[in-house]
């Protein structure tokens, strides 16, 4: 039987929410973090956007370090072959491309304005395709943007063209969340069908069914007789009202009626981990968790009135379909409630030192060492501007090139005039 897997895109979907943003050491540490529980993808970023260069690059090198292991790194790129040949310019040791182009007649006419043709549409995405792979890609994916409001017929001929040009997945967008279980149902398994190539499936929350939606729809391309991948990211934050949440979509699949026992997922994600990945991701965000949010929420394992009490105290089966500790929760939690020594981007060598000594016994070789990665750390929180994470900290002393790396960004730095500068010295 066909399996379930997970691709993250809380590092593209999610930073490209309004409003929202993380620093580049935050979209590293949530790399570490899925790859730790055990996802198979993380769309980590645009490799045709300047300030993610070094980011992306000193992710791939961690990945080839095989300290982000055995998680995949893809890059979200439009379809087309000129943002392909920029993407792998920019980014040369990029392996797994996800490529875009809107499908929908909608997005054709609105968008587009009569400029391209279906069949235009095609073309441009199998030649974005072809490049991909010249440049080097080892996986290619295709994105169907809109794809709930395209006629399936027509997504079907795309998914066949992507396919004959050695795409290996298609990905199915509800752009929009426009569909609903049993609309999205049938067009995963159509597409499975028609397409027979696995199939992702891309959903946002708008009618409030982006998990329903995901489960749904995985059904549907399994019972097609392909694999199925969910995209999901941390916490639900994606584009206007959100994505599918990670833990909220992985307790879906493997804990509700018709799911749990039957489908499976391709990889084991270590669900203990759901507490931290979410805290930190609520932290970098800046967004609180909901506290009805599933598995990670504050009420998630409450119970106040006397009957739900009485039962959950006399058997926890009795109120709650899942235990606490799976998700990583029930150790307690330090809060300083006296004195504070913070790490910041104004912080001095004593004060670091009793940090990482202390609190985290992180003993530097020497005064300069010690002295460098503080450097590197205040410049972290310059980008941040919050207290890092113990995590962050052990990071930066662990990896101080890779850190170094994330932390510059020199848009003046190039070989290429600038044209701000330009501007600038004609006042
Ligand atoms: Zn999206």
């Amino acid at each position: 039987m066909p399996k379930i897997y997970i691709i993250d895109v809380t590092n593209r979907d999610g930073v490209q929410t309004a409003k929202l943003g993380l620093s580049k050491l935050e979209k590293t540490m949530i790399n570490l973090y899925l790859s730790e529980m055990g996802v198979f993808q993380s769309e980590f970023g645009f490799p045709t956007t300047r300030h993610e260069t070094n980011y992306l690059r000193a992710n791939l090198r961690l990945a080839e370090l095989g300290v982000i292991s055995p998680l995949r790194l893809e890059g979200w790129l439009r379809a087309i072959s000129s943002d392909v040949e920029l993407g792998f310019k920019m980014v040369p040791g990029l392996k797994h491309v996800n490529l875009s182009i809107s499908t929908s007649r909608q997005m054709i006419d609105g968008k587009f304005k009569g400029k391209k043709s279906r069949r235009d549409i095609i073309n441009e995405m199998t030649a974005a395709v072809d490049t991909a792979y010249r440049l080097g890609a080892e996986t290619v994916g295709v994105n169907a943007e809109d794809a709930s409001r395209t006629d399936i017929d027509y997504l079907i001929e795309y998914g066949q063209a992507a396919k004959a040009h050695g795409a290996v997945r298609l990905r199915y967008c509800d752009t929009l969340g426009y569909d609903d279980p049993f609309s999205i149902y049938e067009a995963g398994q159509a597409l499975a069908k028609g397409v027979a190539l696995p199939i992702e499936l891309h959903c946002h929350g708008d009618l409030g069914m982006a998990v329903a939606n995901s489960v749904a729809g995985a059904r549907g391309v399994i019972d097609g007789g392909q694999d199925a991948y969910i995209n999901t990211t941390l916490n639900g934050i994606g584009e206007r009202a959100g994505n599918a949440d990670l833990v909220a979509t992985v307790l879906a699949l493997t804990k509700s009626k018709s799911f749990a026992g039957k489908y499976e997922l391709g990889q084991p994600i270590d669900l203990t981990k759901s507490w931290k990945i979410a805290k930190f991701a609520s932290y970098a965000f800046g967004v609180p968790i909901p506290i009805n949010q599933p598995g990670v929420g504050a009420n998630a394992f409450a119970h106040e009135s006397g009957i739900h009490a009485d039962g959950v105290l006399k058997d926890p089966h009795n109120y709650e379909l899942y235990g606490f500790e799976e998700l990583g929760r029930g150790d307690p939690e330090m809060v300083e409630t006296g004195r504070e020594i913070c790490a910041g981007e104004y912080s001095g060598i004593s004060g670091f030192s009793h940090i990482m000594g202390e609190r985290m016994s992180w003993h530097f070789k020497d005064k300069e060492e010690a002295q460098e990665i503080l450097e590197l750390v205040r410049y972290a929180n310059v980008l941040s501007h919050k207290p890092l994470v113990e995590d962050e900290l052990l990071f930066i002393a662990r990896y101080p090139h890779t850190a170094k790396r994330l932390l510059t960004m020199t848009p003046l730095g190039s070989a290429e005039p600038d044209p701000i500068l330009g501007t600038d010295s004609r006042l």
